[in-house]
């Protein structure tokens, strides 16, 4: 039976963070993820690194954590930072009394929010609304929750750390209330075996309750969808944030060439809800509207959603009213199993911290003595200015840079070695975050792409504005023929279940320009490749 000492259920912010404190303690460790690693919540997020701004007054302890952890994430994450920084605005329809609230709950936290003049906002965020009567600037920031999770397995592997996708935990293996291991399914095959372990941490997110049910426990944990819209440019040039007691739609966060819009708040019985709906985008647009008047006039790309883990405690507040810290289950202490934990809430922002506090625990059980240090060392080493230099006459236009934050040092050498010997692999597969046929392909051979949408989450292929209108076919036939996996040869199947996946997120926001973009994609896609199955003539 394969064996580790330590496996962590769940390959989220939460679930890698701890693949990698542990793995670089010197321990034995395995993530195992039922799907795609940054499936749940670290991708569906608003991509938010917080000042902890948004909590300074109802809940200072997650206040403080974000602003601890946001300095230390721009330091070992410098790739998958951008910090753009942040603006609080309050309108005149907003409470003054809780812009005094908010001020003195920033400097109790220690963040450091700076009172600017109504001009310098203006000049600084030119579209605002005429209602802004105040604005400050926080260190908010974005962050690539992608890159971010990937870049914590690839430093994690450097240290030994191992991980399997496509494998869910349907069971756990447990003898006089002490845990031996679990029981994984395989997606593809279905075929069920077992994996051996002394310690389990189950970090299944907004899963983490149906986990815990595998091991006959309670862990209270309420998913909490939020819906966000993701607009086709930048809107803002800081994260923008509304004044005001938290709430639905009051967050814009510039994320590269595009703005996300969000979030809404509603409980739902599984965090496989990622439904989202035209009401809902409806809602988040006419608060938006408020901050930025002229808002309906950006091209949406698409609207998604995800599920936030609260952690319910006995007799705990729901929805907004639940805290956005974290907590760790000893399942030994709670309910007498040996060897295992939950770990479940706190938020991306802090999800480096939360690995930290969990390893600490698990290593106090194994008698390992080594410290942390996550918080020292970067994620991954950065590409040089030289070898960036030498690659730009391969790469296209724009896209040394973005393939050089994507890839890391060792496979954007391979990349730049590939596009300078063979000129065929410098083709663009995708025009709107310039990803090459080389770069497809080196992902494409990685032991963890299985489907096209594999390849999406590394490089961004079908995430730009027209939403993998002419990269899923070209994408399709370059996967058939380098993909590892039996799966990949399937081109139209391939094909399809990537189109299918914008086209949910892209439903919702049917108007205007992009109704005609999808005509556009139907009659594509529809004539040329019957995708749609109908009779022939
Ligand atoms: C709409 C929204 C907006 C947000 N905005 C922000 C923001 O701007 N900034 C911020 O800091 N935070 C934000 N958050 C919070 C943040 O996204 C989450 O707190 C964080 O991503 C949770 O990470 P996680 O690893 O605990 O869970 P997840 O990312 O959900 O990971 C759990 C993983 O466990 C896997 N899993 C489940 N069951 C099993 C099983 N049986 N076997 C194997 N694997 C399993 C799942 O597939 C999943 O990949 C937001 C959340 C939402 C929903």
């Amino acid at each position: 039976m394969e064996k580790a000492t330590v496996v962590v259920i769940g390959g989220g912010a939460t679930g890698v963070g701890i693949l990698r404190d542990l793995a670089m303690r010197g321990v034995d460790v395995m993530l195992v993820e039922k799907q795609d690693l940054v499936n749940g919540a670290s991708s569906r997020y608003h991509g938010l690194l917080h000042s902890g701004g948004r909590y300074a007054v109802k809940d200072q302890e997650a206040a403080r954590e974000c602003i601890e952890e946001n300095m230390i994430l721009r330091k070992i994450g410098r790739s998958c930072v951008e910090a753009s920084g942040g603006m609080f605005v309050r309108l005149d329809s907003d409470d003054p009394d809780y812009e005094q609230q908010w001020v003195q709950g920033c400097k109790d936290s220690g963040i450091e929010a700076t009172p600017i003049t109504l001009a310098k906002a203006f000049e600084l965020e030119p579209l605002l609304s005429k209602h802004v009567v105040s604005a400050y600037l926080v260190p908010d920031a974005a962050i690539d929750g992608f890159r971010m999770s990937w870049q914590n397995v690839d430093s994690a592997k450097r240290y030994g750390g191992r991980v399997k996708t496509y494998t869910e935990v349907v069971g756990v293996i447990k003898e006089n209330n002490e845990v031996h291991g679990i029981k994984i399914r395989d997606y593809f095959t279905g075929e069920e075996y077992e994996i051996g372990c002394d310690i389990l941490v189950n970090a299944a997110g907004g899963w983490a309750g149906k986990v815990a049910e595998l091991a006959e426990l309670e862990v209270g944990v309420q998913p909490d969808k939020g819906t966000l819209i993701a607009f086709n440019q930048r809107i803002t040039n800081h994260v923008v944030n509304r004044l005001h007691k938290s709430s639905d739609g009051d967050i814009f966060v510039p994320h590269g060439s595009i703005t996300i819009l969000g979030t809404t708040s509603m409980s739902v019985p599984s965090a496989e809800d990622t439904s989202t709906s035209r009401e809902e985008v409806e809602h988040l647009l006419s608060i938006g509207e408020m901050t930025f008047e002229n808002l309906r006039n950006y091209r949406m790309l698409r609207a998604f959603a995800g599920s936030r883990p609260l952690y319910m405690p006995p007799g705990g507040a729901s929805g907004r009213g639940a805290s956005r810290g974290f907590a760790i289950v000893d399942h030994e202490k709670q309910d007498g199993l040996k060897g295992m934990f939950t770990i479940v809430g706190g938020k991306f922002t802090t999800y480096r911290l939360m690995a930290e506090r969990m390893a600490d625990q698990v290593c106090a059980k194994l008698g390992n003595k080594e410290k942390c240090r996550t918080a020292e060392e970067p994620l991954v080493p950065e590409v040089s200015e030289e070898a960036k230099k030498a690659a730009r006459k391969y790469f296209p236009a724009y896209g040394t840079d973005l393939a050089a934050t994507r890839l890391g040092p060792e496979r954007f050498a391979r990349v730049t070695e590939t596009l300078a010997r063979d000129p065929e692999k410098r083709e663009l597969l995708c025009e709107c975050e310039n990803v090459t046929r080389g770069e497809v392909e080196e992902m494409a051979k990685e032991l963890s792409s299985f489907r096209i949408n594999d390849i999406r989450r590394r490089t961004r292929l079908g995430m730009g504005t027209c939403q993998a209108n002419f990269c899923a076919l070209r994408s399709a036939s370059v996967f058939a023929k380098v993909g590892r996996d039996e799966a990949a040869r399937d081109s139209l199947g391939q094909m399809k279940e990537f189109l299918q996946g914008r086209w949910k997120g892209i439903r919702p926001v049917l108007l205007g320009r992009t109704i005609r973009e999808m005509e556009m994609t139907r009659a594509l896609y529809e004539l040329s490749f019957n995708v749609n199955g109908g009779e022939k003539e």
